[in-house]
């Protein structure tokens, strides 16, 4: 039996050097990132000009693009692993960019290696893995639910006149990456009349294909000013007449949402992962905050409100933290499948965790904490995203509910199991020998 908590001291060398370089290089560099020019020589922002050495420190280190396993062109070092290495990357906004596993790029990597023809590998994943391309995932319709996604309307029809030949139609949005993507990953709806399940396909398409319109990026709470091809953007798409080549399917027709979860399960692990290390960086702040600022006669440290917050924000972080660490321990043990109820779990649980605990942060620091002179707002507003993207926490909890009322049925006659009454009455009944010697020895 082995329940075990420790880092082997080899992996945490590389944890040590991995939060050194975050810290001393990446920190930094992220308070000049909107400086930086949007775009720039040989296609490469000055962002990732900027970082380009730090990459090869990087890959000589091997933790370059970590999170794909050996036989899909990675390093394998599992989902624990990854979990310690995210949330030290997580700290820092650009950190996933400069260790090659930045979203969306990482989980449309990931479906190219699971579903994509040695072609499209050659093609798309092998670039994308060495940093050469940007993609995104272009699935979620400003018309139809997101979180329902068997209503998607973007049709891919056949074209009978160009055997082979498929022609996309449809309007999508916050498409992350978008307006700075090579290439788009589309669902598409391929069978409408097939069960629901197996209604899409995904097709891989060239950003300059014809047809293809960017609409532009949409403002956010997280970005709130119009701005047209920066990183990080969510692009709104629209998909006319686009022709694509029978090569441009991803995987096999209508297996387009068995790829979809294959990629979300550990794609959203990973926002899990990065959330830990946001919510750890806002709970230093606060709690240096409190070591120095003074009201109404003593430190905001003394102050039980404040103490509270410190103690509820370390507990539940902690908590947030063991549920990651034992969803993605079910995952490298039994597999992506069997960790399904616990990574909804930790989706909704660390999505909450995470806003709490900047909001608390952002609070203990006033004014100054609304303001962009800290990291807090920012953090405020990507915490807010964290509870509707990749599964809006709603149906995160529903999928928990219903997995863990499988295990329950009603009781027999609808009397509840733990009726006191019942249970008197039956235990009389079950020890009444006992009860009779009791009674006869008074
Ligand atoms: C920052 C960010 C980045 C994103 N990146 C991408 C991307 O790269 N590619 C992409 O395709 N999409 C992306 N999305 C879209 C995201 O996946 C969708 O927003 C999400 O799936 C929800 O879909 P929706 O917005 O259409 O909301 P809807 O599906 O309309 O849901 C709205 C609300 O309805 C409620 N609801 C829904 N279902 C239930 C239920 N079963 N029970 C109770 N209440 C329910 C919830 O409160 C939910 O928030 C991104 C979104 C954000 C915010």
């Amino acid at each position: 039996m082995t329940w075990d908590f420790s880092t082997d001291p080899g992996f945490q060398e590389q944890l040590d050097w991995m939060r050194e370089l975050v810290r001393e290089e990446l920190w930094p560099l992220e308070s000049i990132w909107p400086e930086l020019p949007l775009r720039g020589r040989c296609g490469l922002n000055g962002l990732e000009r900027a970082m380009a050495p730090l990459r090869e420190q990087v890959k000589a280190r091997g933790l370059w693009a970590t999170h794909l396993p050996p036989e899909l062109g990675g390093q394998g070092m599992g989902q624990v692993r990854l979990g310690l290495m995210h949330e030290i990357l997580g700290t820092c906004p650009i950190a996933p960019l400069a260790f090659g596993n930045a979203a969306p790029d990482s989980g449309n990597s990931e479906i190219l290696a699971l579903a994509g023809t040695r072609e499209q590998k050659e093609r798309w994943l092998h670039p994308l893995l060495a940093g050469d391309l940007r993609s995104a995932f272009s699935m979620t319709e400003p018309d139809t639910p997101g979180s329902d996604p068997t209503r998607l309307r973007t049709r891919a029809v056949r074209d009978p006149a160009h055997p082979g030949e498929w022609v996309i139609d449809g309007h999508k949005w916050f498409s992350s990456n978008g307006s700075i993507a090579d290439f788009l990953i589309v669902m598409a709806v391929t069978s409408p009349d097939a069960r629901p399940q197996q209604r899409a396909s995904m097709f891989i398409v060239p950003a300059d294909t014809p047809g293809v319109e960017i609409v532009r990026d949409v403002p956010t709470m997280e970005h709130p000013w119009e701005q047209f091809g920066a990183y990080g953007g969510h692009a709104e798409i629209v998909y006319e007449n686009v022709r694509v080549p029978a090569d441009a399917l991803l995987g096999a027709e209508g297996e387009g949402f068995v790829i979809a979860q294959q990629r979300l399960g550990p794609g959203r692990i990973h926002h899990c992962m990065r959330w830990l290390g946001v919510a750890r960086r806002a709970f230093d702040m606060m709690c240096e905050r409190a070591t120095y600022r003074e009201a109404h006669g003593s430190l905001l440290a003394d102050k039980q409100t404040v103490q509270n917050w410190i103690a509820d924000s370390a507990a539940e972080m902690q908590a947030a933290r063991l549920m990651t660490l034992h969803a993605a321990w079910v995952m490298d043990t039994e597999g992506a499948r069997a960790a399904r109820t616990d990574i909804a779990l930790i989706k909704f649980y660390g999505a909450k965790v995470l806003h709490d605990v900047v909001d608390r942060a952002l609070q203990v620091h006033g004014s100054l904490g609304y303001s962009t002179d800290l990291p807090l707002e920012q953090m405020y507003r990507f915490a807010r995203a964290a509870r509707i993207y990749d599964g809006p926490d709603e149906v995160h909890r529903q999928t928990v509910a219903r997995q863990l009322l499988r295990g329950y049925s009603p009781p027999p006659d609808g009397v509840p199991s733990e009726h006191l009454p019942t249970r008197r009455e039956q235990a009389r009944e079950r020890f009444a020998h006992l009860l009779d010697a009791v009674t006869a020895n008074d």
